[in-house]
């Protein structure tokens, strides 16, 4: 625990380790104010049982009182009240701050990491995201971060605090009478290690459970409302609910678990706590041959202490619990911590970044990929060449790889062997930032933000930045006119979640002139009119044929007739190039070309 929690603090930012290294000198400044004022406190009782020892001449009490200068000792009784008073306030004063600053700290350090995770993760490459759900990567960002702050994070101040506060009170009470203070320590840190060492294992195994199941929630509820549809239809909601149940029951199981073997031992640590009391005022009794008055002085400096250090003692060991049995939040977000923390800056992302477009040519360079964890490679030894201002097809069966080639030639993802290059230099980091900055790309699924059509195909614009006349051009040649027309607030009609609902046509139409909006010189469409009626998708290629030669076109189609017009078109099947030339020519050589082209 003491090394996770060591890992932890290696993985906070230096200015979150500044600020805890402050707090931590709040927290002496609080437990001493404490000490300070049970002194007081005790000081000001012992005067009271006793308050002849100020004429009598002796003592620190008796010098304290000449020095003063108080007219009688009531008046001077009168002054130490009020010192014993204003010790308290301060105190009072200091442990208010102290653990104002703590929640806040706590709250913004949650705030921090999770803006962290939230940055590193989408600065992340897309093959990350292939394989990482995003169910999985809310979860981290929002639940699991907030775990580890609430719980791990926060608990472990507080702990802090309490443990100097323990340390500084058996200090003070050792200098009054060390066989106290050593047996009441004895007592309790005994007691609660025992209770600790019973309970860990559980604690340990718990928190996992929590983590595990509240992963299993966010999964479902991603899955529940992503396909909605389908379980509407098939009526399928209710294994969902009772999954949602039963993982929801496990985690509050669990949490209460985690709680309660904190909070309920509390009762017998207490009843722990008067027997020895009771024990220390018949020990003092004896000592003092039943005199109340003698061990009334000694007495309260123990009851205060005790008073202070028996919640202190059950905070610790409540926190301790916390942390324990909600390690596993550190686990799960362990790595991306580390990765975030050593992650580069991004890279720059002002808009003003010189687009690549090609003058000569785009090529593959036998260029291979594999999935990890999946058997087959994807691509494998892939050669072509697409002339600028060309207009290229790619056709192939589902899961030939097109997606996984027009992936590769966006630089999302990296060849495992082979190259691209763009007029015959290869495509490394420095190049590929203007590269994707020169690209139109529609993908088979579009996704929309929650805004109006105009922010929608402006895509990840500031509002004041976009051109209105960009717009207008790509909406046209989008054929999106006839439905802005249609609709009450014309371009400022907000789509998405909330929005109007589109049709899959025109989700991707927007797709379309989000693409147009840009002016790339490369236009990729990985079957983007494949949801489009025939019509429309005739209309759109006619537009888009009309930049044949201006700008270089990367058409991927199931439907033949959309590549009918390409300049060339490459066939792909199992990852390997089997064909490549002009619509007519394969139409004519190959069997399998003219069974998808229906001909
Ligand atoms: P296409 O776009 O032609 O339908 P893809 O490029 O999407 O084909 O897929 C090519 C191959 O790669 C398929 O066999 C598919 O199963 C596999 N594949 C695609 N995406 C992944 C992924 N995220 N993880 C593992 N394998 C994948
Ligand atoms: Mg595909």
């Amino acid at each position: 625990m003491i090394a996770d929690l060591r890992a932890l603090y290696r993985l906070l930012e230096p200015r979150q380790r500044r600020r805890l290294l402050w707090l931590q000198c709040l927290i002496v400044l609080m437990a001493l104010g404490e000490i300070v004022s049970v002194v007081a406190v005790a000081q000001f009782m012992a005067l009271i049982g006793n308050p002849g020892r100020l004429t009598s001449g002796e003592g620190r009490m008796a010098w304290l009182y000449q020095l003063s200068g108080s007219a009688s000792p009531e008046a001077f009784l009168l002054l130490m009240g009020g010192g014993a008073l204003a010790a308290l306030v301060l105190a009072g004063a200091c442990s208010g701050y102290t653990t104002w600053r703590l929640s806040l700290y706590g709250a913004q350090i949650g705030a921090e990491l999770s803006s962290r995770l939230y940055r590193d993760f989408l600065h992340r490459p897309w093959l990350f995201h292939v394989r990482h759900s995003s169910s999985r990567l809310m979860h981290k960002t929002s639940q699991e971060v907030q775990r580890l702050t609430q719980r791990i994070v926060i608990p472990c101040l507080q702990l802090n605090a309490r443990l100097v506060l323990v340390v500084f009170m058996t200090t003070m009470v050792f200098l009054y009478n060390p066989w106290v203070a050593l047996t009441g320590l004895a007592i309790f840190v005994g007691a609660y290690l025992l209770l600790y060492r019973t309970v860990r294992k559980a604690l340990t195994a718990t928190g996992k459970r929590v983590s595990r199941h509240q992963a299993e929630r966010y999964q479902l509820m991603s899955e529940g409302f992503g396909g909605i549809r389908e379980l509407l239809l098939w009526h399928r909601q209710g294994p969902y609910v009772q999954r949602f149940e039963a993982a929801s029951h496990k985690v509050a199981r669990g949490q209460g678990v985690c709680q309660g073997l904190g909070e309920a031992p509390r009762y017998a640590i207490e009843l722990l706590a008067f027997g020895s009391v009771i024990l220390l005022v018949l020990y003092l009794l004896g000592r003092h041959d039943g005199e109340a008055s003698h061990i009334l002085p000694a007495l309260s400096v123990y009851a205060l202490a005790g008073f202070k250090m028996l919640p202190a003692f059950q905070r610790i060991y409540v926190n301790v619990a916390h942390i324990r049995g909600n390690l596993a939040a550190f686990e799960v977000l362990r790595e991306d911590l580390a990765a975030s923390r050593d992650a580069p800056p991004p890279v720059s992302e002002e808009p003003s970044v010189r687009p690549l477009v090609p003058a000569v040519a785009i090529e593959l360079e036998e260029v291979s990929f594999r999935y990890p964890r999946a058997a087959e490679a994807a691509l494998s030894g892939v050669s072509l060449r697409i002339p600028a201002n060309h207009m290229v097809g790619l056709v192939g069966a589902s899961g030939s790889g097109k997606s996984t080639l027009v992936d590769i030639l966006l630089g999302l993802l990296t060849p495992d062997a082979g190259r691209v290059t763009i007029d015959g230099v290869p495509l490394d980091a420095a190049r590929l930032r203007r590269w994707q900055e020169g690209i139109g790309f529609v993908p088979q699924q579009i996704f929309l933000t929650e805004g109006s059509i105009r922010e929608n195909v402006a895509f990840g614009m500031a509002r004041d930045a976009i051109d209105e006349a960009r717009v207008l051009e790509a909406v046209r040649m989008a054929q999106l006119d006839e439905l802005v027309a249609s609709l009450p607030d014309g371009l400022d009609s907000h789509v998405g979640e909330r929005g109007v609902q589109l049709s899959g046509g025109q989700r991707q139409r927007i797709g379309i002139a989000r693409a147009l909006y840009r002016r790339a010189g490369v236009l990729v469409f990985d079957e983007a009119t494949s949801a489009l009626d025939g019509v429309t998708e005739r209309q759109v290629m006619a537009d888009i044929q009309r930049f044949a030669g201006q700008m270089t076109v990367v058409l991927i189609a199931h439907r033949l007739g959309t590549v009918r017009h390409c300049d060339t078109i490459y066939m792909l099947d199992h990852g390997r190039l089997v064909d490549a030339g002009d619509f007519d020519g394969l139409a004519s050589r190959n069997a399998t070309f003219r069974l998808m082209a229906d001909l």
